[in-house]
């Protein structure tokens, strides 16, 4: 019957590091037509690295840092981990901040000094009515290599750019590949900008791309998924993937990330490997194909 095959099923997933909580899931995932990935942290390695900086309006390389770092001493953001960890190899002494403020989607402000910082994207610096259109050509460019760029600004000028590349998992491509093969649609869900999400999805062979989608967007994109494709999977690893993997027919929580979409999820690849999520479509179609 049911319950002895789950409990084969789970105990088979097990060695190979796939945690399964919840037995209707495992079994529905044998007829999934498609798979929604998070970029940050489930594509990519999620530990992004700074691999630019580009000093504008008189600033020099070390202010730059500087005044990113200060503020972002306050964030728990990736991209704050990697300008931090960079201000640290450089041995910068950061400042103090005050009113710091993150602003879903967009970046961080906050005081140091007597002035005004902000980090982030073109909308941030936008909506602050920062002029940074002489740049698009650095910004371009850098997105097109696959990296994040953030603007920084003091005052009410721009003063540079940081761009980070966080690299993507060495098993991606031939995951997605192997998915794509078995008849998955497979997409991936990201806040990043468009340009450097296509070049990512692209490195990976992921087609449907879809960007710059505020945290709570992502439930919305699931439901989209769902009335095109019906059965729908959801591999996620942040706070923010945790209503999207609940929403989903079945949620794979990567075992690295965050407990919040670990408890989300029903199956968890405590590996994190994506060729796990291949693993897990065998084991369901191989574990209720016994019991007929
Ligand atoms: P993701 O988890 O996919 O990066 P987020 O919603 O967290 O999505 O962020 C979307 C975008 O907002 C980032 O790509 C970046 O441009 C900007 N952003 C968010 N947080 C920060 C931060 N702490 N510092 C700089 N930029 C940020
Ligand atoms: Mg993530």
């Amino acid at each position: 019957g049911t319950p002895t095959a789950l409990m084969v099923g789970s105990g088979m997933g097990a060695e190979r590091g796939i945690l399964i909580r919840n037995g209707e899931a495992i079994q529905t995932l044998k007829d999934v037509n498609a798979i929604a990935f998070d970029k940050t942290g489930t594509i990519t390695k999620g530990k992004p690295e700074v691999t630019d900086v580009i000093p504008l309006n008189g600033a020099n390389e070390k202010d730059v840092f500087y005044y990113a770092a200060t503020i972002e001493n306050a964030s728990e953001h990736p991209l704050a981990h990697a300008i931090l960890e960079k201000a640290n190899d450089e041995k910068i002494n950061l400042g103090e901040v005050s009113g710091f403020n993150a602003i879903v989607g967009m970046g961080v402000e906050g005081y140091t000094d007597g002035e005004r910082v902000l980090v982030g994207n073109r909308k941030l610096m936008r909506e602050n009515k920062i002029s940074y259109e002489h740049h698009e050509k650095e910004l371009i460019k850098l997105e097109e290599e696959a990296k994040t760029a953030m603007l920084i600004s003091k005052g009410d000028k721009l003063i540079g750019i940081i761009a980070v590349a966080d690299p993507v998992k060495e098993d991606a491509k031939k995951a997605i590949e192997e998915l794509e093969r078995m008849g998955i649609k497979t997409a991936m869900i990201t806040g990043d900008n468009k340009r450097t999400a296509d070049a990512i999805g692209k490195k990976v062979g992921i087609s449907h791309v879809i960007s710059e989608v505020l945290p709570d967007g992502k439930v919305e994109e699931i439901k989209n998924l769902q009335r095109e494709y019906d059965v729908v999977a959801m591999v996620g690893d942040g706070i923010n993937d945790a209503p999207a993997l609940k929403q989903s027919n079945v949620g794979i929580a990567i075992g690295t990330g965050t407990d919040i979409a670990i408890e989300a999820a029903d199956i968890t690849l405590v590996r994190g490997d994506l060729g796990d999520v291949i693993s897990s479509i065998k084991l369901s179609k191989a574990t209720f194909r016994k019991i007929k």
